[in-house]
């Protein structure tokens, strides 16, 4: 993927790591100066169009009143590794100022039209982008090789990524740094805050319980973050099928170790979790479903959980309710 001067500066952070999500390194053009990129010269809201709704939040949070902000999948039932943008998508994403993704091949299917832009040389920011440049590394690498994108559900992470989108704004919108910086300040406070939350929360539950299994491996960061196992009957992308094997291999661990709830997630199919709650109802283990989950979505506009920092809290709350009331079973 090639990128034009203005939007190079954007991306090329993550030109190493991530391959076509933010560029390749094969053929990256050279380092540009801050005086390649485009600034903004309209007068009133940056107009910003983003993937996904929990950068929809990010760009809100960090852009306040000087951006008027869109999703392209402003839903909590939508699916970005498999979502393949529509023309009208590629339309709206043409008449933005300013276009921001999460990367790490989350948006599986956005190449052509993120690269498109860089032909029309529409700024294009990466939120990962500080994360994949940063040494040594705190992503995730899967057994693939490849870094783990679900890195929203790590508070730390997370206000790392609103640091980094305040200093890119910045450049497109000099006018606006302090207010960026103050921003991306008040976020990371944020981000804190519900982390500590969250873990006052969790600790409700006994560390022999704290497994969690869901419909695809979204859960990595959060595990980390909230001192969790997680178990995932498909890989990080919604893409990869699982085997019945896999299936197995889940329903040994949650009748083993008496687990009392699995979880559904709000952009994946219930089928896989359905058959773990039949494979465990075979063997008279009694396995509820503990709560819809939000992965890779936030929840729908309006609600409490439109942001990421509510509906991380939802899960956690959701979580700590099904896996911690629940007495276990009789010993085995
Ligand atoms: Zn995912």
């Amino acid at each position: 993927m090639k990128f034009t001067a203005n939007v190079r500066l954007y991306c090329l952070l993550v030109t190493a790591v991530l391959g076509a999500g933010c560029g390749d390194s094969t053929d990256a053009p050279p380092v540009v100066s801050t005086t390649d990129v485009t600034q903004y010269s309209g007068s009133g809201p940056i107009n910003i169009v983003c993937t996904t709704n929990i950068i929809k939040d990010l760009v809100r949070q960090i852009g306040g009143d000087r951006v008027a902000v869109t999703a392209i999948m402003d839903g909590p039932g939508i699916d970005p590794h498999s979502y393949t943008p529509s023309p009208q998508d590629t339309n709206e994403l043409t008449a933005a100022d300013l276009v921001v993704y999460s990367g790490l091949h989350l948006e599986g299917q956005f190449d052509g039209p993120l690269e498109s832009l860089s032909h029309r040389g529409i700024p294009v920011i990466c939120v990962t982008g500080g994360l994949s440049n940063e040494q040594p590394s705190r992503l995730i690498q899967t057994a693939d090789g490849i870094a783990d994108p679900h890195v929203w559900f790590d508070p730390e992470l997370w206000l790392s990524c609103g640091q980094h989108l305040a200093d890119e704004i910045s450049e497109f919108d000099p006018d606006g740094r302090e207010h960026y910086s103050k921003a991306a300040v008040a976020f990371a406070e944020l981000m804190r805050t519900t982390q500590v939350e969250g873990r006052k929360t969790i600790a409700s539950v006994p560390v022999t319980r704290r497994v969690l299994v869901t419909a695809h491996d979204a859960f990595e960061y959060f595990a980390r973050s909230f001192e969790f196992r997680v178990q995932a009957v498909q890989g990080i992308s919604t893409e990869s099928k699982p085997g019945l094997r896999r299936v197995d291999e889940l329903v040994t661990l949650l009748v083993d170790n008496r687990i009392a709830a699995v979880f559904t997630e709000q952009s994946v199919s219930d089928r896989n979790i359905a058959a773990l709650v039949a494979g465990c109802e075979a063997q008279q283990h009694t396995l509820k479903i503990g709560g819809r989950l939000y992965s890779d979505t936030a929840g729908a506009e309006g609600t409490d959980q439109e942001t990421l920092a509510g509906a991380l809290l939802h899960n956690i709350r959701q979580i700590a309710d099904a896996l911690a009331a629940t007495e276990p079973e009789d010993s085995q």
